[in-house]
């Protein structure tokens, strides 16, 4: 099902009102560059999904120089663990299926336009071509045999902050269950988990627009993942222009495919942070034509002609 909504900005606003005898707990931190909130009937809920965030983190950010990935942006070739090994084949993956429009090897272009440090600028032309020289995801080289990525060209890097957010969703909610717990609600910045249902019905999730009071619409889930991307959560204005974070692998400039933000919701975090990253490039089109070969997704976009400001 696609579903046009005229707002401007989504924000996730969830939903805590239920019976006054069933009690939810609810606890926040930062992890993974943003504000993660737990809520769920059990107390115990937040260290275990906290704790597992934090593992990854540890494992997949570029920001944490000890980290698998910072490790083999350093060297261009590293021995993984399996689970770092797998993640990156999953990115591969998703950058074939989407035409490179979700691509990994972005990075250089990331930090070529002041995302990574937050000191933005315009690049001249000729950098912009010069860095697309190091992005493609066919470029790099996976061993299945002994788990060792290997960069084909000197100088490319890995971001995987399209997509580690949605696994590490994924992991928590795998290790919630482990531990039998059946009811808990992640909310990771928009980036949402939902395990099992809360007290006997869907958790709900109000999409709004942040200058309106009301949620526009609502969503329900249950072991199920939304993730939304937008241009309005990280980006610059220069000229008038909005430059924001997700990038266009083909052209080297933040992408401007008509679209504000999309949301996708899916069985697993993984693959909704992912596509939601990639329909974003491809805008609306050519979007929904990827969204078709996955039948379990639905989207939402928000298109920017419906829009009234930059
Ligand atoms: P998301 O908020 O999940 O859409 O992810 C956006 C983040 O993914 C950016 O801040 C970059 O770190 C990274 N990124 C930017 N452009 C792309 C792209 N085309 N494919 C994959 N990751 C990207
Ligand atoms: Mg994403």
């Amino acid at each position: 099902m696609n579903t046009l909504i005229n707002v401007f900005s989504i924000i996730i606003a969830v939903l805590l009102s239920g019976c006054q005898q069933q009690r939810l707990y609810k606890d926040t931190r930062v992890l993974m560059g943003t504000f993660v909130e737990v809520i769920s009937p059990e107390k115990r809920a937040s260290k275990i999904a906290f704790d597992e965030m934090q593992r990854l983190e540890n494992l997949l950010s570029k920001y944490k120089p000890d980290s698998e990935v910072s490790r083999l942006n350093a060297k261009g070739e590293l021995k993984l663990s399996p689970e770092a090994f797998f993640i990156i084949k999953r990115s591969k993956d998703i950058s074939q299926a989407s035409g490179g429009a979700f691509d990994i090897t972005v990075a250089p272009l990331v930090d070529l336009w002041g995302f990574t440090d937050r000191k933005f600028k315009i690049p001249q032309d000729t950098e912009i071509k010069e860095t697309l020289k190091l992005v493609g995801s066919e470029k790099i080289v996976l061993n299945d045999s002994n788990n060792v990525v290997k960069f084909s060209f000197p100088g490319m890097k890995i971001d995987l902050g399209g997509i580690a957010k949605g696994y590490a969703l994924d992991c928590a909610a795998k290790k919630l269950k482990d531990a039998g717990i059946k009811s808990c609600l992640i909310n990771a910045g928009g980036q949402v988990y939902a395990l099992g249902d809360k007290f006997g019905t869907p958790w709900m999730i109000g999409i709004k627009d942040p200058r309106r009071v009301e949620p526009t619409e609502f969503i329900t889930l249950e072991n199920q993942s939304t993730s939304t991307s937008g241009n309005y959560q990280q980006f610059f204005i220069k000229d008038g222009v909005r430059y924001a974070h997700i990038i266009d692998p083909k052209t080297g400039f933040p992408a401007k495919a008509g679209l504000i933000s999309v949301t996708v919701t899916a069985p697993e975090g993984l693959t909704a942070d992912a596509l939601s990253t990639a329909i974003f490039v491809l805008g609306k089109e050519k979007g929904e034509a990827l969204a078709k070969n996955f039948p379990q997704i639905k989207l939402m976009e928000v298109e920017e002609k419906t829009a009234k400001t930059q």
